[in-house]
């Protein structure tokens, strides 16, 4: 099934979210001078165009990005995330939103590698030529072309995975970024991260997912976390309590299984910021919480009808802060601040069953006309994005055309202490 189309939601609070940890990732990976592959195993369309009838439909960009824009004080670390959507839209005016693939374009160094893979037609079409223009506009300005430093297929990114692993260098960011449509998703998502840790256990492995009442998303986090990788990190923003027709996304994680150390103290200055800036009721909150691979997985559990779920397994090794300032355990649904926390915390109700097939909907979207978001760099003198750091010349994001065309263990304990800054300085503001 192939009716999702990312332009629908482009810049949406879920977006801000992963794009947000996507650069903090890639900083930490350009610590190293040693080069390393970026696969995005799920890669959308690569640049959306927020006036298009698509991205406006139901404005999501409002949710995410749009608070965000004006804003002055944001902390350090998100700054560097809005500045780079900044830097594709020199003009001041909000128009053009970047995927994760040009997210890594941007964020990723010459010899870097990029391995894009989408599976819909015309969206794997549009990423194509989206970097192929830049591409055409990067040797406009002399830039020389690197060979295959990008390649995109139109292919399965789940089957594609496997045969990358482990890359050259031995060193590797993954984006996991599917549409959830189906439920299969879930458990695609847990085999391919399972063979892959195989392949190559010590890649870094980034996971975007729904927080939703079904219960292949309530699981899905406790399922990633008995995986054997080293470590992981798991971050939800909850931007609203959700509503009685249980339509919308009001929730969505990042899992991440062999995080950097700099994340988490950087997600404790930022969280706060962005449910402080995107959320709408009580129900906005945070949770960060990281923990080490689980053996022996005990996972019993208990709760029903309103109960709150014991503890299971790794929830004991985890070190969960929510952004209310209550407890929350993995899996569990977000408490609100007032009583009202217990119909979201209800997983067997029938309220929560027939919220759970109203939000699946999200995912399900009838596709409608064709997105404009072809980014074009050559159509507007003065779109290149800045350089992102000063030691680099201004460049477009560029890449090849369409190919047919030191962790810290993990305690279970809270990180204390301000975060660990990016190894180079973030680019300017503005
Ligand atoms: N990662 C993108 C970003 O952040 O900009 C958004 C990706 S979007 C959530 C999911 C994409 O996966 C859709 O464009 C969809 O067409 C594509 N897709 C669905 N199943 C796929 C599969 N098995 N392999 C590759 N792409 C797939």
């Amino acid at each position: 099934m192939l009716s999702y189309r990312h332009a629908f939601h482009a810049g949406n609070h879920a977006d801000v979210l992963k794009h947000f940890v996507q650069v903090q990732l890639h900083q930490y990976m350009n610590q190293k001078d040693t080069a390393y592959t970026y696969i995005d195993t799920h890669s959308g369309a690569g640049v959306y165009a927020l006036d298009s009838n698509f991205a406006t439909k139901n404005a999501e960009f409002d949710t995410g990005i749009g608070p965000l824009w004006g804003r002055t004080d944001l902390p350090p670390a998100l700054a560097e995330y809005v500045d780079l959507v900044r830097g594709m839209n020199p003009s001041g005016k909000m128009r053009y939103y970047p995927g994760s693939p040009w997210v890594a374009d941007q964020m990723t160094r010459p010899d870097d590698r990029l391995r894009l893979f989408e599976l819909h037609p015309a969206d794997s079409k549009i990423l194509a030529d989206n970097f192929r223009k830049a591409e055409a506009h990067k040797a406009e300005q002399g830039e020389r072309a690197r060979g295959r430093r990008v390649m995109i297929e139109r292919g399965d990114g789940f089957m594609s995975l496997k045969a990358l692993l482990p890359p050259p260098s031995r060193r590797a960011l993954v984006l996991i970024d599917p549409p959830y449509e189906v439920k299969d998703d879930y458990r695609k998502v847990k085999d391919a991260l399972e063979e892959a840790l195989g392949r190559f256990p010590s890649g870094m492995f980034a996971v975007w997912y729904p927080v939703l009442q079904r219960m292949e998303s309530r699981q899905f986090a406790d399922r990633l976390k008995r995986l054997p990788a080293k470590e992981w990190l798991n971050v939800t923003l909850t931007v609203s309590t959700p509503g009685p027709d249980g339509f919308g996304l009001h929730s969505s994680g990042m899992f991440i299984l062999n995080p950097p150390y700099t994340l988490e103290p950087l997600l404790r200055e930022v969280m706060p910021y962005l449910v402080k800036v995107l959320g709408k009721d009580a129900g906005a909150s945070f949770l960060i919480e990281r923990g080490t691979q689980v053996t022996g997985a005990a996972a019993g559990r208990v709760g029903a009808g309103g109960t709150a779920r014991q503890p299971v397994g790794n929830a004991r090794r985890a070190s969960p802060l929510s952004g209310t300032g209550s407890l929350r355990l993995p899996g569990q649904a977000m408490p609100t601040r007032d009583a009202g926390a217990k119909d979201a915390a209800r997983p067997d109700g029938a309220a929560a069953k027939v919220n759970a097939a109203a939000r699946a909907k999200r995912f399900s979207r009838p596709e409608a006309e064709r997105p404009d978001e072809r980014f074009d760099p050559a159509r507007d003198p003065g779109k290149a994005p800045r350089a992102r750091y000063a030691d680099e010349r201004p460049r477009v994001p560029g890449a090849r055309p369409e190919r047919a065309a030191g962790g810290r263990p993990g305690s279970g304990r809270p990180v204390a202490g301000a975060g660990t800054g990016p190894a180079r300085p973030p680019r300017k503001r503005g």
